[in-house]
């Protein structure tokens, strides 16, 4: 049973990996050519590197478990939150229309905006981005995920700590 819990959880964070995440977006997709709605977002910590410069590798790893722990715990049971990369997260929306999406990752935001993760420096806060695309049925995982990326980036150029939607 570890072993297959493993294989599909983020070894640092305790969220979904990669692979697992990924097939719920494939899940998802299928949904959609049956008709119905989804969303993706992609979410990304701002200013990552600097946490790490300023306060150390270990407070960088403290801030990424705390966003993990933070977003898992506002997600809805029948969506899948995971890991993709360094600082880079996805949420797979499945039977959702992009205002609910925006409104929920906004409370995301919120959420992230106000965490105090770090015990030996209680005033350090940090911040992070979002984009969000909704699926079409004739989507691939790549494509949709290509959007929602640009979505993230207009977010980031737009000034950090914000959601932008496709
Ligand atoms: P932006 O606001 O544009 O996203 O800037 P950024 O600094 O967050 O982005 P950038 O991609 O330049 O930096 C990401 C950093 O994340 C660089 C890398 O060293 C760090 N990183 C990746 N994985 C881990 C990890 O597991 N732990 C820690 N502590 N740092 C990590
Ligand atoms: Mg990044
Ligand atoms: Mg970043």
């Amino acid at each position: 049973d570890q072993a297959i819990k493993a294989s599909y959880t983020d070894e640092l964070t305790g969220v979904a990996n990669r692979r697992f995440v990924m097939a719920r977006v494939e899940d998802m997709l299928a949904s959609v050519r049956h008709g119905s709605s989804g969303c993706l977002a992609v979410f990304d910590i701002d200013n990552f590197k600097r946490i790490n410069d300023r306060l150390g590798h270990h407070a960088g790893d403290l801030v990424l478990r705390d966003f993990a722990h933070r977003i898992h715990q506002n997600v809805r049971r029948n969506d899948c939150f995971g890991r993709v990369g360094g600082e880079e997260f996805l949420l797979v929306m499945p039977a959702t229309g992009p205002e609910d999406a925006l409104a929920m990752v906004e409370r995301m935001l919120t959420v992230i905006r106000f965490s105090r993760p770090l015990p030996d420096s209680p005033d350090f806060s940090y911040t992070c981005s979002a984009g969000i695309a909704g699926c079409l049925p004739t989507d691939s995982a790549s494509e949709l995920y290509r959007r929602a990326d640009q979505a993230l980036y207009d977010a980031k150029m737009s000034g950090r700590d914000r959601v932008r939607a496709a």
